[in-house]
């Protein structure tokens, strides 16, 4: 099969487009044939080997997470799956025995890998995945619109969502929503919980495309300040949510946006991994922190059924061929997009 695969720690340059062994299914995997790989920040640190990625080659490594695509082959006691159905894929992969997986909150698995990082992923014609990793898809889901979602819906579902328990009533800010987490949490916001939602944004383009995803109001934090501007919409109150995915840029924003009682909940720190806290702050105004890393099984599940009766649309920015993974890389890392960058074999 075709593949994109590294064999050294780099810049672009090391991407390679060429043949790999087709895989076999273990006793409970299965084999898909990918329709659609979407990009993930994942991918670039892999690549670069930063952020405890780093690893030992050969042999080469497969790059790509998020997929979706059509089952080719089944291992002997898959019983829930079969050749023909449609999938999406969680990409990380939990143990599956040990408390954690046991007591449903599987996100907080110590013993879990990543498809793309610790085994061969899904830049390529086939990926071999576990049965419980495979989510089936109805007929009227595209590929592309199913590989964008995992990683950046299965965080917001875990942290807004589920624990923090975003309500209709309330007011949600969401930081940089050309993102792939940012768009996923807005149309999460808007259509799967009908909360008001604030998106910050760069430029007019981008702002408007956050409206188009369900964005109440949107500050474009290059000519806007935003702690003033959610004062101004809030009437005085500040958030009752927000969603940070970019870090230490916009920490000190976000904190002073929260109403009392409000909750933080952070993704990703693409910006930088360090930031001051007021301790003084945060418990006088008894705020609440949430981080998020990927989410639960049931998670994925209530995820995929909204996809499923088309509650939530992902945005896609742009698809490439397979073969040129060095331009989605590329333009990943210039961070000029709105939504999903997009593989097809
Ligand atoms: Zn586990």
């Amino acid at each position: 099969m075709k593949a994109v695969y590294i064999e050294a720690h780099g810049d672009v340059g090391v991407l390679q487009y060429g043949d790999r062994p087709d895989p076999a299914p273990g006793p409970s995997d299965v084999v898909v044939r990918v329709g659609a790989s979407a990009l993930n920040r994942l991918d670039i640190f892999t690549r670069q080997g930063q952020r405890g990625l780093e690893r030992e080659f050969p042999p080469p490594l497969i790059l790509g997470g998020d997929t979706a695509g059509e089952i080719v082959a089944v291992g002997d006691g898959v019983s829930t799956l079969g050749v023909g159905d449609r999938v999406v894929v969680n990409p990380r992969l939990a143990c599956g025995v040990c408390q954690w997986c046991g007591s449903g909150r599987d996100e907080l698995c110590r013993r879990s890998r990543f498809l793309g990082t610790a085994m061969d992923g899904s830049y390529a014609e086939l990926v071999v995945v576990p049965e419980v990793n495979a989510y089936k898809l109805n007929g009227g889901v595209s590929f592309t619109d199913a590989a964008a979602v995992p990683t950046t819906y299965l965080p917001v579902w875990n942290m807004a969502v589920r624990r923090a328990a975003l309500q209709p009533w309330e007011t949600a800010l969401v930081f940089s929503a050309s993102a792939g987490v940012g768009a996923a949490a807005i149309q999460v916001f808007k259509n799967v919980v009908g909360a008001t939602v604030i998106a910050t944004t760069s430029t007019p383009e981008k702002a408007e495309l956050a409206r188009g995803l369900g964005a109440d109001h949107v500050i474009n934090y290059n000519e806007e300040d935003i702690t003033q501007r959610v004062r101004e919409i809030t009437g005085g109150a500040g958030v009752d949510l927000l969603v940070d995915h970019v870090g230490a840029d916009v920490w000190a924003h976000g904190f002073r946006a929260l109403r009392p009682g409000g909750r933080y909940t952070i993704c990703g720190a693409t910006s930088g991994l360090r930031a001051e806290l007021h301790l003084g702050l945060l418990f006088s105004r008894q705020i609440e922190i949430y981080g998020g890393y990927m989410g639960s099984r049931e998670d994925m599940r209530q995820i995929v059924a909204s996809l499923n009766r088309g509650v939530i649309q992902p945005a896609i920015h742009q698809t490439y061929p397979l073969a040129n993974a060095a331009d989605a890389h590329n333009d990943m890392e210039a961070t000029n997009f709105f939504g999903k960058l997009i593989l097809q074999p």
